[in-house]
């Protein structure tokens, strides 16, 4: 296959992430006969340096024409002036508008090498691997009317909770054939007892249900589920929410884990259309420039980007278990390593992830 990938590395320890993400994906290419061409473009705090926006033209354009794009992270102290008219989180922004990705698949694996690294008792979080699916472009964050007034009780905010079917189908649809992949299992999280919204989505989801009987189907209230995913997180496969219920939960489940550095996350649009693929975790300036940042989150987002955008499985999946193995072998960079544990940089756990690829 030649596949064109754009990739945005950013600001802090973004370069050296996706720098030892690019090696993996070459070998990949090697191994498995393909060819990769990538385009690397600017965006976030280093953009602003250089064209005074957060995403240049340039980029998007770039980002539009790949069939997927790898993204390491922006910001840092260098642009947070709160005064400040361009911010780098702009340049996220508008990227995920551009390229009308609805659909933030967060997968959140507990490696067994790793599960004391958890908050939660480590027979808890054993065999944990589950998704949150968050639908990202509509709802209350984007829904109109929004803003502020005063009345006669003085100031007052309102935002619009808002859903149509087509955006609640084509993100549940996606929980769906994701599942299928997986365990076969989706659960739905809305707050249907209270909010009419909610009432539209469990409609339109157990429609989607209906048409798809081989997958086990529930519907969780997003207050009971907040609790759930600390009590029995290994219990859910595909969890797929609305803008606000994801943004907290796909949040909360990160920490089952207990390591930034190792969660990657994928958002995609109409199929076709190329995703964006990045870790979660954000450009880490106290840590930039000292070559121990943990690259496995962008080097998980990677396997995410050959599975989803290039179909590739079989390379997606060589990816996940060489990173397994580096694990499993007792290789730690310095987030995920026990106090007195011997660690390792940036670049030698890329090398070690090439190494364990054979
Ligand atoms: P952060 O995720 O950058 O860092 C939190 C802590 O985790 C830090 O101690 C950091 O050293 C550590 N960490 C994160 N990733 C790591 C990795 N791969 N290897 C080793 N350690 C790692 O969050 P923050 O400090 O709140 O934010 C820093 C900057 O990143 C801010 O400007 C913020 O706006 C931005 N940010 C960007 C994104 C993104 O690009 N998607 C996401 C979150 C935050």
């Amino acid at each position: 296959m030649d596949a064109k990938i754009t990739l945005l590395p950013g600001d802090g320890i973004g370069p050296d992430i996706v720098a030892e993400t690019r090696k993996v994906l070459d070998v990949v290419a090697v191994k498995y006969g393909h060819s990769f061409s990538y385009t690397e473009q600017l965006i976030g705090g280093i953009a602003i340096d250089e064209t005074g926006v957060a995403l240049p033209e340039a980029t998007l354009g770039a980002c539009l024409n790949s069939d997927a794009v790898l993204m390491g992270s922006v910001g840092g102290p260098k642009w947070d002036d709160p005064r400040a008219k361009v911010r780098p989180e702009q340049g996220i922004l508008g990227l995920r508008k551009g390229l009308n990705v609805f659909a933030n698949v967060r997968p959140v694996k507990v490696f067994d090498a790793l599960a004391d690294a958890s908050p939660l008792k480590s027979e808890r979080v054993k065999g944990v691997d589950l998704i949150i699916l968050r639908e990202l472009t509509g709802g209350i964050y984007f829904g109109s009317p929004q803003g502020r007034d005063v009345g006669e009780n003085g100031r007052f905010g309102y935002n619009t909770m808002i859903y149509n079917e087509v955006e609640i189908r084509r993100i549940v649809e996606i929980a769906f054939d994701l599942a299928r992949k997986r365990r076969k299992k989706v659960t739905s999280v809305d707050k249907a007892n209270v909010l009419a919204t909610s009432r539209v989505w469990r409609e339109v989801a157990q429609e989607v249900a209906d048409e798809n009987p081989d997958i086990e189907y529930e519907v969780v209230l997003v207050d009971a589920m907040a609790m759930y995913l600390i009590n029995k997180p290994a219990a859910y496969d595909v969890v797929v929410t609305g803008n606000l219920f994801g943004d907290i939960l796909s949040d909360e489940a990160s920490m089952i884990t207990g390591s930034l550095g190792m969660l990657p996350s994928a958002s995609l649009g109409l199929p076709g259309t190329p995703g964006l693929y990045e870790p979660i975790h954000g450009s880490a300036p106290d840590i930039a420039g000292k070559g121990i940042a943990n690259p496995l989150a962008t080097i998980l987002s990677a396997a995410m980007m050959l599975r989803s955008s290039l179909d590739l499985d079989e390379e997606a999946m060589a990816m996940e278990t060489a990173v397994s193995q580096v694990l499993a072998a007792g290789h730690r960079t310095a987030d995920i390593a026990k106090s007195g544990e011997k660690t390792v940089g940036t670049t030698a756990m890329g090398d070690l992830v090439i190494e364990a690829l054979g």
